[in-house]
C-alpha cells in the first residue's frame, strides 16, 4: 500500500521504518532536511523536503495516490490541518492524526480522523505502572465474554511458571510476556520475572480467579 508520513522526526521515522518493513510504499515529508538523517540505513521509501501545508508537497508526496496518511509532526495544529485536507480536499482513505496537547483531543477527534495521543495513552501507563494496577483489558472479543488482560508480575511471583499462577483456572490463556520490551511466547517452563508485562486472554470468572491467585502472596 502506499503510506505518506508527514514529519520525519521520532515518532515518524520509527514509522517509516516498521511500513517500510512489512512491505509498503512510504514517502516521508519535512520541512527539515536533516530530519531524513533519522531514517535508518535500509529505508526505501522516497523522502519530500518541504513545507506540509504546501499543497504542492503533498501533491509531489502522492497524496492523490495515497492509501493512508500519518500527520505526527510536532504541531497539533498543523497536522489537523493537513489530515483535514487529506480527507476532505484529496479523500485519502485513511487519515491518522498525531496529537500532543490532550485537551485539543475532543476537537480533532469531531474532524473524523483518528487522532493517537501519545501523551494521553504514556501517561495512563506511567500511571499504571507506578501505582501497581495489576490487570487492565486491553482487547474486548464478542460482548466482552473474553478479553485480553495485561498485568504486571508484581514481585512476590518472581520466578513464577504459567502453571503456578494458573493451574486449575480453566478461564485462562497465556498470549505472551514481554520483558525489556520484548515480546516472548509463554512456554510452560518460562520462568517469570517481577516486572514481565503478561497478556492472557480470560472469561470474566478466569480473570477474577487469576487476581486472587495474584492478591494470595501478599502480606
Ligand atoms: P518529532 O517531534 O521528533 O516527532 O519531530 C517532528 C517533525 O515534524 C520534525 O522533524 C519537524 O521538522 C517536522 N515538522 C514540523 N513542522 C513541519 C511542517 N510544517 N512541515 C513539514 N514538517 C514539519
Amino acid at each position: 500500500m502506499n503510506f505518506i508520513i508527514v514529519g520525519c522526526g521520532r515518532l515518524g521515522s520509527e514509522l517509516a521504518r516498521r511500513l517500510n518493513q512489512s512491505g509498503h510504499t512510504v514517502v516521508v515529508v519535512d520541512q527539515n532536511k536533516a530530519a531524513f538523517e533519522r531514517l535508518s540505513a535500509d529505508f526505501r521509501g522516497r523522502t519530500v523536503h518541504g513545507e506540509a501545508l504546501s499543497e504542492k508537497v503533498l501533491e509531489r508526496a502522492g497524496i492523490k495516490e495515497a492509501d493512508g496518511l500519518a500527520a505526527v509532526t510536532n504541531s497539533d495544529t498543523l497536522n489537523a490541518v493537513v489530515a483535514h485536507a487529506a480527507r476532505v480536499i484529496y479523500q485519502v482513505p485513511v487519515v491518522v492524526c498525531r496529537n500532543y496537547d490532550p485537551r485539543r483531543r475532543p476537537l480533532l477527534e469531531a474532524f473524523g480522523f483518528y487522532v493517537v495521543s501519545s501523551t494521553a495513552w504514556g501517561a495512563q501507563r506511567i500511571e499504571e505502572l507506578l501505582i501497581g494496577i495489576t490487570s487492565r483489558a486491553v482487547f474486548s472479543a464478542g460482548n466482552g465474554e473474553v478479553e485480553v488482560y495485561e498485568l504486571v508480575l508484581p514481585p512476590e511471583w518472581h520466578g513464577c511458571t504459567w502453571a503456578d499462577l494458573c493451574s486449575g483456572n480453566l478461564g485462562t490463556l497465556p498470549v505472551a510476556v514481554t520483558r525489556a520490551g520484548r515480546a516472548m511466547i509463554v512456554t510452560p517452563d518460562l520462568k517469570f520475572e517481577a516486572g514481565d508485562l503478561l497478556n492472557v486472554s480470560a472469561t470474566f470468572e478466569g480473570i477474577k480467579i487469576l487476581r486472587a491467585q495474584l492478591e494470595s502472596r501478599k502480606e
